[in-house]
């Protein structure tokens, strides 16, 4: 018997979010004077749209033309920087029927697309000036008592997963933010707090349903048989690149209580506690989860005197035994917050959600394996310190995500993620409003970019392909390492004429 969950509409917005809406349409109002946002090529206007719009109303989906309600919402990024990159038409797609007839269309009209779930991709990717092709709507979820699988339409999202889970006492590695589509997240890996414990999000992927290049529709792809290759590209591939896939069938693992906690120390002995926090991560994979970053007070100059190091994350065991593991950078400086609480893991999710990023920004990614020393840790500092400043509070200059532990335990090769040997992804951001004026976002950029070749002697080349940024260079190695000719393969068996085209989409061949 199969048990259909609820799933929460993926749309609600937060105040916060509406507040940033108004935000991200006055950063598109910019347009392209902000850099990075520029306006596409786009072939002239196709002539069937409206046969597209009638049969996809056949089908119980709906094309959304410019001008109709909902066509600014819909075609929203999270990113605004993309914001005015704006689609012929979107096509909120509520089957596999209506995704089928949606690449067929494209084939025949020669129109470029992008497909969406969640709208989260960092650098516009989920953006097209052709047929957004959106599996939003295909957001269900049923959990089969028999296998113990559960199977997830394309369109939900973390949110979507923390209702139909939240009563079973399982789960599926997930990632922070609520409104992240299922879709990008385990296609390019999916990190979240159990991922030294059990594993990225495509660590736990069984099955996937996708439409290819050619319209077809290929059910339960697995790890064996015919479609193999794909399987294997759809764990750390890249959203966007071989195939729209419509569903993912995961084993949950089981869940029950944690302790979570946000500690954050005074500015002081900054070096000192992020080494700390690394040693203990280092040491505890299977125990403890944690992101660590260093954080300024207020926008504008940064100081060493007012950056805090702050870590926050879940625990796998009881508070006094957490409290006994961090006794050494607990004792360095009595915290300005220890919360450190027991909660069931469900309780645990909703205190650690966050919707950041959000707004206007730019990010770049990079892999250590093992730890940053404290040269690292002081070069991150004195770059903070050359912020050139903007309206915004910075609050994601330099964050460690654990992802060594169980991410380790699975070969670079295994699957399309290739960083099983790095312990932690470095994360560093620059974000802006529409009150700062393009010259400021100018400086933010290349300070991004500066600190970002800086630090890569600390670093391996690696980058995590859910972080994107267009700006990266040598992205293709960096996001895939050794596992770019296999990609390549790939990609020529499913997408010959490289229809699904970005960016930084797989190639045909790898570059000589
Ligand atoms: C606020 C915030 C918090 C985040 N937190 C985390 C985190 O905790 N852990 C983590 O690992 N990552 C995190 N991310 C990064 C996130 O995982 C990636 O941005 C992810 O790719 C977003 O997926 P999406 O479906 O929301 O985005 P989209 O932009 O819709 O899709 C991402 C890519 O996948 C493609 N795609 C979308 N749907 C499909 C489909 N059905 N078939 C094929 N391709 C498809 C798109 O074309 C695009 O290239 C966060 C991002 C944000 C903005």
């Amino acid at each position: 018997m199969i048990k259909t969950f609820a799933a929460r509409s993926s749309t609600a917005l937060s105040r916060r979010r509406l507040f940033q809406s108004g935000a991200v349409l006055a950063g598109a109002a910019l347009g392209s004077r902000v850099p990075g946002a520029a306006a596409r090529d786009c072939p002239p206007p196709p002539r069937g749209l409206d046969a597209l719009a009638r049969d996809l109303r056949k089908l119980g989906s709906r094309l959304i033309l410019p001008g109709e309600p909902g066509f600014l919402v819909a075609a929203w990024p999270n990113n605004g920087r993309w914001a005015d990159v704006l689609p012929r038409a979107i096509a909120m797609c509520t089957s596999d029927e209506a995704v089928c007839r949606c690449i067929d269309w494209t084939r025949q009209e020669h129109q470029p697309f992008a497909v969406r779930c969640g709208g989260h991709n960092y650098a516009g990717f989920s953006t097209t000036c052709g047929l957004l092709i959106d599996v939003k709507p295909m957001s269900g979820i049923t959990f089969d008592p028999k296998t113990g699988l559960v199977t997830i339409g394309a369109g939900a999202n973390n949110q979507d997963m923390a209702d139909a889970f939240r009563a079973t006492g399982l789960a599926v590695p997930s990632g922070r933010c609520p409104t992240v589509g299922i879709s990008g997240l385990v296609l390019g890996g999916g990190w979240g707090f159990s991922a030294t414990r059990n594993g990225l999000t495509c660590d736990a992927l069984r099955a996937t349903d996708a439409v290819t290049a050619d319209g077809t529709l290929h059910r339960g792809i697995t790890g064996s048989g015919a479609d193999e290759p794909l399987f294997w590209a759809a764990r750390g591939g890249g959203g966007g690149n071989f195939a729209v896939h419509t569903s993912f069938t995961f084993e949950p693992h089981e869940v029950g209580n944690v302790t979570v906690f946000n500690i954050i120390w005074p500015a002081e002995h900054q070096v000192e506690l992020m080494l700390d926090l690394q040693e203990i991560q280092l040491k505890n994979p299977a125990l403890i989860s944690t992101r660590s970053k260093l954080a300024p007070l207020a926008a504008g100059k940064v100081t060493r005197g007012e950056l805090r190091v702050q870590t926050l994350g879940q625990f796998f065991g009881p508070p006094d035994q957490l409290k006994g593991l961090l006794e050494r950078p607990l004792r360095r400086a009595t915290p300005v917050v220890a919360e450190i609480n027991a909660m069931n893991y469900w309780s645990a999710r909703d205190y650690l959600v966050t919707d950041d990023p959000e707004g206007l920004y730019d990010i770049r990614s990079s892999y250590v394996a093992g730890q940053l020393g404290g040269d690292a840790i002081n070069r991150m500092i004195d770059w903070m310190e050359k912020w050139p400043g903007g309206s915004l509070r910075q609050d994601n200059m330099g964050i460690l995500f654990a992802a060594g532990g169980q991410v380790k335990k699975v070969g670079p090769t295994d699957t399309a993620y290739f960083h099983r040997e790095c312990d932690f992804i470095l994360e560093m951001e620059a974000s802006w409003s529409p009150l700062d004026t393009p010259d400021t976002v100018t400086r933010q950029l290349a300070w991004l970019t500066e600190y970002f070749q800086d630090m890569r002697r600390f670093v391996t080349p690696q980058s995590y392909v859910n972080f994107p940024s267009r700006d990266l260079p040598n992205w293709l190695n960096a996001y895939y390492g050794g596992n770019v000719g296999t990609l390549c393969e790939v990609k020529r068996r499913y997408d010959p004429d490289n229809v699904f085209n970005f960016p930084q989409s797989i190639p045909l061949t790898p570059p000589t």
